[in-house]
């Protein structure tokens, strides 16, 4: 028989706000433990939670950037458990009534297009870390009380590389839309992986495993990459799944049980009764819908149907997002977008990474690109003087019609000087020389790169091609 698998994801997200959730402590990674607290986020006895605005703003963006609902009822409830690192022994999460709901998210997946439903995007709140020393243990609290927003997928993923896909896309969409840095080594990105698998037909879903401790997105697909097998060979030994949490231990490269449904937590939800809940207003949600921006995957699609860029260029740009907004001030009036794209990819970037400067820093004004590809597209230059021009104007800011003046690089196409240097080259390598007549037709490579070199680079290659071939076929 064969079996499909079926996945759902639920990722926390920490906001990018500048202080906690219910408290004026700052939302910052790596500073010394514990000092990032106070008595709201450590919930001591007589504090109350004030809301952090930003951190609503940050969801319900997020909800727009989703193709979700996003409601203008919004609750908080308290999750009720003991852990050490939970010192109020709740946490603050939007359990009956959350910031959004309803949405998808697609991406580019084995050649098309994948799409997964979001069931929600909610906020919650983070809590504190415990380190384990060899004697002792301790909870460092900077982290409790940071918005965290939790985004659960339907169960709509099949595989394990198309689970990855989808946390990169979300990952992007989020860092695009500023709504969290999304920096996996800074911990701002947490996964629970939901799976089961089913004869392949069968409507009705298997029985799941949560697996939790993954620290990266590619642990995520390591983990179901063992684990979707796993449950297969269980069904096939004619054995039965349950409903069960197991953990994956990165070193060992598998999933060990960690307890099954019948210890299944039982939160015991309740109303925050310390916040109102929250009526969210139409200017508000106005505001908020006014910062979506262009999301990756449809940025890209734009730049290759109006640029006609090729794929790998207008990822490029996806990426580095001021290196395409500088490429799109060219390019709306490039004769050739294509020739822009490749000066601002291959050489620009490159200047840029080698000089450690920024584009702000730029001594030439964009038109400079422009002006120096006509001059290669006219014949004025070769493109390799080109990319010396490049340099120059890259080093000093001057203009490459300037340049090309100064330097005398204009390209030899006087049919005369070329012959000269033909003649020159011919007489000097007479090996080459038989080596092409015998039927070595590489041996004309050799001699063209001796005119371009007499010529100090100027010469113009197609017309050397075809005078020396005119030449030695005579
Ligand atoms: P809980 O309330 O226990 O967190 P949910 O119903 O909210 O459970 O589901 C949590 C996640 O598990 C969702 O991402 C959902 O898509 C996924 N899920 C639910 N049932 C299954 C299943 N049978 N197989 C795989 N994933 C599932
Ligand atoms: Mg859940
Ligand atoms: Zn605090």
């Amino acid at each position: 028989m064969e079996y499909e698998a079926v996945i759902g994801l639920e990722t926390h997200v920490q906001l990018k706000t500048k202080s906690k959730m219910w408290c004026g402590c700052a939302n910052e990674f790596g500073a010394p433990p514990n000092t990032h607290v106070c008595p709201v986020c450590l919930g001591l006895p007589g504090v109350l939670p004030v809301a952090n605005e930003e951190a609503l703003r940050l969801t319900a963006l997020s909800g727009f950037l989703l193709n979700c609902t996003v409601n203008r009822y919004v609750k908080f409830d308290r999750k009720n458990y003991f852990y050490p690192d939970v010192s109020k022994n709740y946490q603050l999460t939007q359990h009956e009534h959350p910031s959004t709901r309803n949405g998808c998210v697609e991406f580019e997946f084995q050649g098309g297009l994948a799409r997964v439903r979001i069931i929600q995007a909610h906020l919650e709140e983070d809590v504190g870390k415990n380190f384990h020393f060899d004697r002792e243990s301790g909870v460092d609290f900077n982290r409790a009380g940071v918005p965290l927003m939790e985004i659960v997928t339907e169960p709509d993923i099949t595989s394990a590389e198309m689970a990855y896909e989808y946390l990169n896309a979300l990952k992007d969409i989020l860092v695009y839309g500023g709504v969290s840095d999304c920096d996996m080594e800074k911990g701002m990105v947490r996964c629970d992986v939901n799976v089961s698998v089913r004869p392949r037909g069968q409507d009705r879903l298997g029985a799941r495993v949560e697996i939790k401790n993954m620290n990266s997105f590619s642990g995520v697909r390591k983990a179901l990459e063992y684990e979707i097998p796993r449950q297969v060979k269980v069904l096939e030994q004619g054995g039965q799944l349950i409903q069960s949490t197991r953990r994956w231990n990165d070193v060992a490269g598998i999933t060990e049980e960690m307890r099954t449904k019948e210890h299944v937590h039982d939160y015991r939800y309740f109303p925050e009764p310390d916040l109102m809940p929250f009526q969210l207003s139409d200017a508000w949600l106005a505001e908020v819908k006014s910062r979506v921006v262009e999301l990756p995957l449809a940025r890209k699609q734009r730049f290759m149907r109006d640029y006609q860029l090729p794929a790998p260029d207008a990822q490029t740009f996806v990426w580095d997002v001021p290196l395409g907004n500088y490429f799109e001030g060219i390019a709306r009036q490039a004769r050739n977008p294509k020739a822009a794209a490749n000066w601002v990819i291959n050489n620009l970037r490159a200047q840029l990474t080698e000089a450690g400067t920024t584009l702000a820093d730029l001594k030439f004004p964009p038109t400079g690109i422009l002006e120096l590809i006509d001059l290669v597209d006219s014949g004025k230059i070769s493109s390799r003087i080109a990319q010396e021009v490049f340099g120059e104007m890259f080093a000093t800011g001057q203009s490459p019609g300037q340049i090309v003046e100064k330097k005398g690089l204009v390209q030899v196409s006087d049919a005369g000087a070329l012959e000269q240097f033909c003649d020159q080259a011919i007489a000097a390598h007479p090996g080459p020389v038989a080596d092409f007549k015998a039927g070595k037709a590489a041996a004309l490579n050799f001699l063209k790169g001796q005119v371009m070199k007499l010529s100090k680079g100027k010469a113009n290659p197609a017309l050397v091609g075809e005078i020396l071939e005119r030449k030695l076929k005579g």
